[in-house]
């Protein structure tokens, strides 16, 4: 431990009461009710609870308590119940007191707010990650209960980032990452964007620890000529501001570190290359909130009369504020300089309630008393905007997907209830999920609003309605599309059903034709009809009749001979994958058009060709081509040649499934970057050390600065060349890396 022998207990005595003091005073002089007594109870609970432990910097653990309820009032402004569940937060899960004792001390509110914060402790990611990822999930969706657990959560991360120092590297970085992942775009969308702002710029600070320096130092660096800058830039403006006799604030906002660094990642830019390094900021005095929209555009009308304004760079969130209730007017015009500069017009309320959220509604809240009723109004609000299943307002599932549900999914029905479902999840799965009849009768689903085809897979956040048709059958090559264990099985019990209606209605028709054309039933007619049709049995005789694969044709009853009258059957040209019979027969090897062809290399001779076209490797949508000396040629689904054949060969397509298999296969993979020194070396050394993959040849030139790569590598398929292109995207300078046909 790092505690200081100098510090006595007296002192340290001192030091916890000065703290505390703190907070009482803010929140004394907040507009809140004066309720310090449960306050008071909260703080010295929680002090003998951790009495004699210390944070791993060697302070006494109250210090982080009462720093996060002090974040809680300060900087998320909220009242007595939340600084006391805060300054409890850790007590159940680092001492031995239960929710239960909580409870009896402080009642059912703050039980269940510590009782949500002990759930969610611990990390997202990790060893328990997917069962985190279950909570964060529950906690998110039942944040309608009591969204205040997200907010002392939100004030005990970022307590836990000013503090990160005193971890070991290995925590801070994963610390670091889940705040970015989860925490800075959870205080995005719940309008907390001072908060947000510094948990990106001290997760950037941890995970890019030398990047941050050189940017921290290059933003220094480059302040006095900015200033210059601004203040020509400025100088105009507020002679216009101050004839129209408006109190204002006209700043300059330097973007954080981290959106800087971002930019130039996007970009590819080097920091000199960022141009709006700063956003100007006019905040104007108000008292007057009808008059606040008017006064905004007044001084658009000012500011575009000194500077040209860039055409399509307008916003108005006055009309129509955020999802998270951001307001004002923003412009972005051409500075002296040339430049384009972002000016943001906002009146003092409309800043307040952007940087600092909830804290803010408590500062112009009029009058006392409805504290409960404000929060609750405030608390539905934030709900909305989590359920809201608009795909914009559900963006920060969408950053957080990838790292928080690795094992699972959630998806939006229209109503905005939400389904779980493992990842991989198509449209079918998840209409067998919400009923079997869904499932059965689904023709496409609308994802985001747009049509997508049942085998389309789902990601987290997306919106999805299931359009179905009464005339909709289950269809056996669904199976392939299937993967939901439910899906499956709802699916076979529904192909089974199917096949028994199936052949009912066929026994039926077969039975209605004999009456009507006065034939006998009896059973040398049925096993002529099997025999004739090259049905296995009767089943599949009806079946086929069901189907309408076989039609029942009167016309050619009474020519026939006898002994032959069952030649009325032919095979119905529209229905079914039949193929005339004689292109097969030749020999007893003959290709199964009807069944799915697998592709195998067994004994290391593989039973297909690979079409020069498109070269498929296994795992990818395949089709095969029936060529008249019964060879299979594999061409890959979106082949523009293959589409050629089907329109005039469809009859000789094979479905395909690839099988296990030993070989290698070509692919080519194009790179395209900026050159850079190492840059071939540092991709060399991903396919060869780091992949171990054989890597057949390569094609270089680099033209302007402008790196590009024809690079041929065997592989085993094509979830491997994936995964190359991806970790070659990694490489410093690389812009893209993508598999060529
Ligand atoms: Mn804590």
């Amino acid at each position: 431990m790092m505690q200081n022998n100098n510090i006595t207990p007296e002192m340290e005595d001192q030091m916890i009461n000065q703290a505390y003091q703190n907070l009482l005073n803010i929140y004394l002089s907040s507009n809140h009710r004066k309720k310090v007594e449960i306050i008071d109870k909260a703080f010295k609970f929680a002090r003998d609870a951790h009495k004699g432990i210390r944070r791993r910097s060697g302070e006494p653990y109250i210090m982080h308590p009462i720093a996060v309820a002090t974040i809680v009032i300060q900087e998320i402004g909220l009242g007595s119940t939340s600084i006391s569940a805060a300054l409890l937060h850790d007590v159940v899960e680092d001492t031995d007191y239960t929710v239960e004792d909580i409870e009896a001390q402080f009642g059912h509110k703050i039980a269940r707010i510590v009782d949500g914060l002990t759930k969610i402790s611990g990390g997202i990611f990790g060893d328990q990650a997917s069962l985190q990822a279950e909570n964060f999930r529950k906690l998110l969706l039942t944040m309608g209960e009591d969204v205040r657990v997200v907010l002392i959560k939100m004030a005990d991360r970022l307590h836990n980032m000013r503090t990160l120092q005193s971890m070991p590297p290995n925590k801070q970085y994963k610390i670091a990452g889940e705040t970015l992942y989860v925490y800075a775009p959870l205080a995005h969308r719940l309008g907390l964007y001072a908060i947000k702002t510094e948990l990106e710029d001290l997760s950037f600070k941890y995970n890019h620890p030398a990047e941050y320096q050189r940017i921290r130092s290059l933003i220094d660096a480059s302040e006095e000529s900015r200033n210059d800058l601004f203040a020509r830039f400025a100088a105009p403006i507020r002679e216009r501001l101050d004839n129209m006799g408006l109190v204002y604030e006209f700043n300059a906002r330097v973007k954080s570190c981290y959106s800087i660094w971002n930019k130039m990642q996007k970009k590819h830019i080097p920091f000199e290359e960022v141009y709006d390094l700063y956003a100007a900021r006019i905040v104007f005095e108000c008292d007057d909130e009808s008059a606040e929209k008017r006064i905004c555009w007044n001084i658009y009308n000012e500011v575009t009369e000194v500077y040209t304004k860039h055409p399509d760079r307008v916003r108005d969130w006055l009309t129509t504020p955020k999802v998270n209730k951001y307001r004002a007017l923003h412009v972005t015009v051409m500075g002296p300089d040339g430049n384009w500069v972002e000016v943001q017009i906002r009146s003092r309320k409309m800043d307040d309630t952007a940087e600092r959220g909830f804290a803010a509604h408590w500062k112009y809240k009029i009058g006392e008393g409805e504290e409960e009723e404000e929060l609750s109004r405030w608390l539905s609000t934030i709900t909305d905007i989590l359920k809201d299943p608009e795909p914009n307002a559900i963006d920060f599932l969408d950053t957080v997907k990838l790292n928080l549900f690795a094992s699972e999914i959630v998806v939006f029905t229209p109503k905005g209830e939400t389904i779980t479902l493992p990842k991989g999840a198509t449209i079918l799965d998840l209409a067998f999920t919400l009923h079997t009849d869904l499932g059965t009768h689904c023709i496409a689903g609308k994802v985001n609003h747009k049509l997508k085809p049942l085998s389309y897979k789902l990601a987290s956040g997306d919106q999805v309605e299931i359009i179905s048709s009464n005339s909709q059958k289950p269809k056996p090559e669904w199976e392939k599309f299937v993967f939901t264990a439910k899906g499956k099985t709802r699916l076979r019990s529904a192909l089974r059903h199917e096949r028994r209606l199936t052949i009912e209605k066929g026994e039926k028709e077969f039975k209605d034709f004999l009456a009507d054309h006065n034939i006998p039933l009896s059973n040398e007619v049925l096993s002529l009809a099997i025999s004739r049709q090259n049905a296995s049995n009767k089943e599949e005789l009806f079946r086929m009749i069901g189907n309408d694969e076989i039609i029942l044709n009167e016309d050619m009853v009474s020519h026939k001979e006898q002994g032959a009258r069952f030649n009325w059957w032919r095979r119905n040209p529209f229905k079914g994958k039949e193929e005339p019979k004689k292109a097969t027969n030749e020999s007893s090897t003959a290709i199964d058009t009807k069944a799915i062809y697998r592709l195998t290399t067994r004994d290391g001779k593989s039973n297909y060709e690979i079409a020069s076209c498109c070269h498929p490797i296994p795992g990818d949508d395949t089709v095969g081509f029936l060529t008249n000396s019964n060879k299979v040629i594999v061409h890959k689904m979106d082949c523009p040649t293959l589409a050629r054949l089907k329109a005039s060969h469809g009859s000789r397509l094979l479905q395909t499934q690839w099988e296990d298999h030993s070989d290698t296969f070509q692919a080519t993979i194009h790179i395209e970057g900026i050159d850079q020194k190492g840059i071939l070396q540092s991709i060399v050394n991903i396919i060869s050390t780091n992949m171990s993959i054989n890597m057949k040849q390569m094609n270089v030139t680099s033209d302007q600065g402008v790196f590009n790569c024809d690079l041929q590598v065997l592989v085993s398929d094509a979830q491997v060349v994936t995964n190359l292109c991806r970790e070659i995207k990694k490489v410093k300078g690389v812009n893209s890396a993508s598999r060529m046909n």
